[in-house]
Formats: C-alpha cells, sequence, structure tokens
C-alpha cells in the first residue's frame, strides 16, 4: 500500500468523507505552505442542519471549529510519521475561498448559495485544507458535477429565497453574497443547505 492508500485509509477512520488534491494559486500562497494541497470535506452534523438560527447555536459551531483542528492535527501528525511535511491552513482564514480550492480538485461545483456541492454530500460539509510536500495526485477526476449544479441552479433559487436579512440576493440578474449580513456563524444559520435539492439527493443516497 502506497503512503497516500494509508493516509486516505486512516481519514476514513477519523470520518472523513471525501478527499482529493490540488495546488493553491501562487497569489495564495505563503512560504510556509507546501506545493500540494489535501482537499478534506466533513460531513455537517445532521443536529446542526435544519434548525431554526438561534444565538445558542454558536457555542455548537465553536465546538465544531475544535473538532475539526483536532482531526487536521491528526492528519498531519500521520504524514508527518511517514516523514513527510505539513501545513495546515485555519478554518477561519478569510485570505482564502476554501470552495475554490475544492471546486478546482472538482470535489463538486459552487452553486447559487456560493457553497461546494457534491454528489455525496451535497452543501452540507466543511472543507479542510492541508499543504504537503507528500507525493500525491493533483490531475482531478472528470465529473459533470458543474453541468448538473448550473443546470439546476438556473431554475430553482430556493437557497436566496429562504436566506434571511438577503445575505445572498440578486443584483442585474447576478447572484451576490454579503458576508455582513450571513448569520451562519452567528446563529447557526443553515437555510442554504437544508432547501438546497441537492443536499436532499444526497441526504436520500445516504439512507439507502
Ligand atoms: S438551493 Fe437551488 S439555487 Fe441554491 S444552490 Fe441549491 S440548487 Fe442552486
Ligand atoms: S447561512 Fe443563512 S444567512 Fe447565510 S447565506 Fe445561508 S441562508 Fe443566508
Amino acid at each position: 500500500m502506497s503512503d497516500v492508500e494509508k493516509f486516505e485509509k486512516y481519514t476514513k477512520s477519523l470520518g472523513i468523507s471525501e478527499i482529493a488534491y490540488t495546488t493553491i494559486d501562487e497569489e495564495h500562497t505563503t512560504d510556509e505552505m507546501y506545493p500540494n494541497t489535501i482537499v478534506a470535506l466533513i460531513k455537517m452534523d445532521d443536529e446542526l442542519l435544519g434548525v431554526t438560527p438561534d444565538m445558542s447555536l454558536k457555542q455548537k459551531y465553536k465546538e465544531l471549529y475544535v473538532v475539526i483542528t483536532d482531526i487536521m492535527t491528526k492528519m498531519c501528525d500521520f504524514i508527518e510519521d511517514m516523514g513527510y511535511h505539513t501545513y495546515m491552513i485555519d478554518q477561519l482564514d478569510m485570505s482564502m475561498n476554501f470552495s475554490i480550492i475544492a471546486q478546482k480538485a472538482i470535489m463538486g461545483y459552487i452553486g447559487n448559495n456560493k457553497l461546494l456541492i457534491t454528489d455525496s454530500i451535497g452543501p452540507g460539509h466543511k472543507i479542510i485544507l492541508i499543504t504537503t510536500d507528500m507525493p500525491v495526485n493533483t490531475t482531478p477526476t472528470k465529473n459533470d458535477i458543474k453541468k448538473r449544479v448550473r443546470s439546476t441552479c438556473s431554475k430553482c433559487y430556493m437557497c436566496v429565497k429562504n436566506c434571511p436579512d438577503h445575505a445572498l440576493h440578486i443584483k442585474n440578474g447576478e447572484i451576490y453574497f454579503d458576508k455582513k449580513k450571513c448569520i451562519g456563524y452567528t446563529h447557526g444559520c443553515t437555510y442554504c443547505i437544508t432547501v438546497c435539492p441537492f443536499q436532499k439527493i444526497a441526504e436520500n443516497k445516504a439512507k439507502t
């Protein structure tokens, strides 16, 4: 078994749903980073999805941040024990668009809700980024998710219609996201995930 295969097997035991590899564009890299980027997706807990947004959920999001950081640390330790180097990108690093990097790895495609939508977990996930010098294959596998997301989004708009305070809104025919108005982190709002048909498809798939 190769080192990458060993690593991927280990990540399954940590609850990682999907993993892919890519590179981060030069303009976003820093000296601490390594050339390859591991993109891993963790399915969001059902208890955070479909609940009414409330300030009390902020604590649950803080706890999730701690859990994700612990998983990232374990992934890095595993890689370093095999003799390579790693650098984790902080979940709260606002200079990085995690969804765009995952989209570059063709794990999914960004929908009108501005979230990465994948076949197996829809938009209901958190993205982990770790850079490493472990040799990995950064050539993306073929996937027609882009076509399917674009086609569904062009007729749906459920995320925009259900977004409180119009954080997602339409202007001149384009969809915009106003981060300042989004209550996702402070109030645990997940409407733009739960109303998405791709989320429902992924949930149904998981049940069968
Ligand atoms: S809710 Fe509809 S419009 Fe929004 S991302 Fe999902 S498919 Fe696209
Ligand atoms: S998390 Fe809530 S407020 Fe933020 S974009 Fe999604 S629906 Fe809108």
